[in-house]
């Protein structure tokens, strides 16, 4: 099938919302850049443009920031009550549900993935995640704290604490899972009671758009929600800089969570960052290769490779290595690659002609400094972003394949010889943001998972997160956790309140 044959198949509700001005959402309407520009979206599959999109940068910024603070301290938003706060986010669930089928084709012309992967992994997922959010409302409890303050000898007192939201917050999202990321940044903001400007990358603006026209169809208070598109120099900056932001999140790369750090000094605001990994995978010699094998290679092929948590190191028991490489390449090799919207389509496109740039300029800088590809290592010929599943073999340690994050479908396999030389190796990168280990063995679960650094490791799974299951990185790989009551943390602030009688 042509990709003009798979694009002329498209709903015709996905091309009409292509073919309107998308515009930036700022106090509950829909409004140009002050600027007035607008910036392409393209389709990674094809390279063609398939929406023009208006460019927020610092002025808008401004507008969304008064908007989002009048409608964080409006009677509306702040008095809301907790279950009819729980009912908005049911009902944004449901809508989300009931343009499953729009929405996944939007997402898959955005970003290149699988239509299939879109409609039932990321929709189902962020519908999932967005009703268990939808419970914290009435569930977001303080304590009564038995005080002592035994210099005050006859003093009586009562002390409890009161979660309240943060205030305005400005949630920056990367293009890998774009509307994943935006259902993981609103709902808990908005369950907390918050008030939010959301960036959507700039490669994967449109499913964000179409969310904020179901979020106002769902009843929010105008301004609760703000999504401003645009570049991350301009626009994210802005919002990292901005002195009227309470708090920032952010998920995305270690190198721009440093500059979101940075820009966020000014007014010391809050924030969390959800940042890079060079995750480990360790299949032990005792492994199941049935699961082990296309485990492993899913680790890393998942959505591309561009997956914060992909298990980019495969570390393999030495007794097993050749068995296990043949297979993961094997499984690489089968993988059937297409067009995003074709419903055969196993692996898609990346991102951006940039990504493919920097995905390759990784794969070979590998091979010039001694790695041997034992499959893939080539961009396809073909128009759109497609780069082929890669396996490299005879890798160092200090390899910049090796240490850095690539975030595209390339995987670097070591052998090791005993559990603690695996453990130091998997400890040895600048992240932690996960990690998964292969084996039938528990009790070597028990040693390896307390001495992996990483803020999840999954046993015989990779990269399976759920609504309820804190997510987040040790060491370079962020601050704080998103997911489960971690999230809702992350936007409240605890008020203690201590009253004499
Ligand atoms: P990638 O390099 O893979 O595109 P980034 O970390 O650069 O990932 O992008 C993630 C998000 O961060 C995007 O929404 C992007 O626009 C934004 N961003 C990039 N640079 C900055 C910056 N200097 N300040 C704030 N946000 C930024």
């Amino acid at each position: 099938m042509t990709a003009d044959n798979i694009l002329g198949s498209i709903r015709q509700d996905t091309r009409d919302f292509l073919a309107k001005p998308l515009k930036l959402l700022i106090g509950g309407r829909w409004v140009d850049a002050v600027s007035g520009k607008t910036f392409p979206v393209y389709d990674p599959g094809t390279g063609r443009q398939i929406a023009s999109v208006a460019e927020a940068d610092a002025a808008d910024v401004d507008r969304a920031v008064a908007a989002a603070r009048a409608a964080f301290e409006s009677k509306a938003w702040r008095d809301m009550k907790a279950c009819d706060r729980e009912r908005l986010l049911h009902r944004l669930a449901d809508l989300i549900e009931a343009n499953a089928d729009q929405l996944a084709e939007l997402e898959s012309l955005d970003n290149g993935k699988s239509v299939m992967m879109a409609r039932h992994l990321d929709i189902v997922a962020a519908v999932d995640f967005i009703r268990y959010m939808a419970g914290w409302p009435t569930k977001n409890e303080g304590a009564t704290i038995p005080v002592s303050m035994p210099y005050v000898p006859d003093g009586k007192f009562f002390a409890y604490t009161q979660r309240e939201p943060v205030g305005v917050v400005g949630q920056i999202i990367p293009w890998n899972f774009p509307l994943l990321m935006a259902a993981w940044k609103l709902a808990p903001a908005l369950a907390a009671g918050c008030a939010t400007i959301l960036k959507p990358a700039e490669q994967t603006p449109v499913t964000a758009l179409r969310i904020g026209e179901l979020i106002l169809e769902a009843g929010f208070p105008e301004g609760v929600v703000n999504i401003l598109p645009g570049y991350g120099h301009t626009a994210g900056a802005a919002i990292a800089a901005h002195a009227g932001i309470d708090k920032v999140a952010f998920t995305g790369s270690t190198e721009v969570g440093r500059l979101i750090t940075q820009a966020a000094m000014g007014n010391l605001k809050k924030v969390t960052l959800e940042l890079g990994g060079k995750s480990p995978a360790i299949v032990l010699d005792d492994a199941d290769l049935d699961i082990a094998i296309p485990g492993a290679a899913m680790a890393i092929f998942f959505n591309q490779g561009q997956v914060c948590a992909a298990g980019s190191r495969l570390y393999v028991h030495k007794s097993i290595f050749d068995k296990v490489i043949d297979g993961v390449a094997g499984a690489a090799k089968q993988f059937s690659i297409g067009h995003g919207l074709s419903p055969t389509t196993q692996m898609g496109p990346l991102v951006s002609e940039e990504q493919v740039k920097r995905v390759c300029g990784y794969i070979d800088g590998g091979l010039a400094d001694g790695a041997k590809a034992v499959v893939g290592g080539r961009r396809l010929d073909q128009p759109g972003y497609f780069v082929e599943p890669t396996v490299l073999v005879n890798t160092q340690p200090s390899m910049k394949v090796v240490q850095e994050e690539i975030f595209g479908p390339v995987v670097v396999a070591m052998p090791y010889s005993d559990l603690d030389e695996v453990v130091a190796a998997a400890n040895n990168s600048i992240y932690g943001l996960a990690a998964s280990i292969w084996t039938r063995d528990v009790s070597k679960v028990h040693r390896i998972a307390p001495a992996l650094k990483a803020g999840t490791v999954w046993v015989n799974c990779h990269g399976l997160v759920d609504a309820a299951m804190p997510f987040g990185g040790y060491k370079q790989s962020g601050w704080g956790r998103e997911l489960g009551k971690a999230a809702i943390d992350g936007y409240t602030e605890t008020k203690s309140v201590c009253l004499a009688y």
